[in-house]
């Protein structure tokens, strides 16, 4: 016994430099991944819960890596973060974003908006509203059809910081919504001097409903609370129509899940070719 459990341990550290080599090589290969085109955008669907209309897309990052195929956000984010290409990823997605915007707009869509998800660790760079402007001039995209989605729990890591950083985009003419909303605590009095204009339900809350009543309390305090502010709700993780139902009597104003669509590269959200090839 004694043997094996040192042989356990022998393999146990054997794994962890395994994992923390290949932790090393994706980190170093992400650095060209941009460079090498290897990142994409997919969009999902956000839409208006009372008449079932598409209303805006939500454009998610992914890394078409060549050996191991399609890397989600979740394993690449956070090591961008760390090494601090999250700066060129946001901005990369920003502007496909924009493009793709435009491009839906002269293609007749009536698509309101598109949101892009922005990290933290850009809230204290001065630079990222002059992207932002910069973006938008160069697309010609109008502010009001860009959404940018924060989190909540980024915004509660420094809120004066936030607070700031919200106030110069929002300057802009852009949308803002808190993204995973309910898992940061925020508190209200700060929650009322934010310049959002929407509450995104984190789908840990919308998984549950509707017969989970703990989550069914917190999606009616979420809907209550954004209203009385001023703000529009959306839940996201909406997988059955049984929840869009709900949702919907509880006066939440969107939705977002499996239900509505998956995230697919915009080649494949149009319509145009609607078994069209992944690029
Ligand atoms: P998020 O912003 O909360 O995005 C929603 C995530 O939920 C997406 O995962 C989406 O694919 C997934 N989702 C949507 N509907 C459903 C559903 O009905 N059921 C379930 N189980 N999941 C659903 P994804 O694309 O893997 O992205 C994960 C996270 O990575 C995002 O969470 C966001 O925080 C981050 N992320 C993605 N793209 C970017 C980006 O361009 N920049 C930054 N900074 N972060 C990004
Ligand atoms: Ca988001
Ligand atoms: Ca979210
Ligand atoms: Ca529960």
């Amino acid at each position: 016994a004694k043997s094996s459990g040192r042989e356990g341990y022998a393999f146990y550290v054997q794994e962890l430099t395994d994992y923390a080599r290949q932790r090393v090589e994706l980190a170093s290969s992400l650095r060209h991944a941009l460079d090498n085109q290897e990142l994409r955008v997919y969009y999902q669907p956000l839409h208006d819960l009372r008449d079932g209309h598409m209303v805006g897309m939500e454009a998610l990052v992914r890394w078409q890596h060549p050996q191991r195929g399609l890397v989600p956000p979740a394993e690449f984010i956070p090591m961008a973060e760390e090494n601090g290409m999250i700066a060129a990823i946001d901005a990369w997605v920003l502007e496909q974003a924009c493009r793709q915007m435009v491009s839906w707009n002269a293609e007749g869509s009536s698509l309101r908006f598109v949101a892009v998800n922005i990290s933290s660790r850009l809230f204290s760079r001065g630079e990222l509203d002059q992207k932002v402007a910069r973006v938008l001039a160069e697309t010609g995209l109008p502010a009001g059809q860009l959404e940018l989605e924060v989190t909540e729990s980024a915004i509660m890591e420094d809120p004066d910081a936030a607070l700031r950083f919200l106030t110069r985009l929002r300057a802009l003419g852009v949308r803002l919504a808190i993204d995973d909303f309910g898992t940061g605590y925020s508190s209200l009095a700060r929650l009322k001097r934010l310049p959002v204009d929407k509450l995104k339900i984190d789908q840990s809350f919308v998984r549950g409903l509707p017969e989970d009543t703990d989550d069914a309390a917190i999606a009616r305090a979420v809907i209550a609370l954004g209203h009385s502010l001023g703000l529009k709700v959306l839940a996201e993780g909406i997988e059955a129509p049984r929840q869009v139902e709900f949702l919907r009597e509880l006066g939440c104003d969107y939705g977002q899940g499996y239900h509505y669509g998956r995230p697919l590269p915009a080649q494949r959200r149009t319509g145009d070719h609607p078994e069209g090839p992944s690029p």
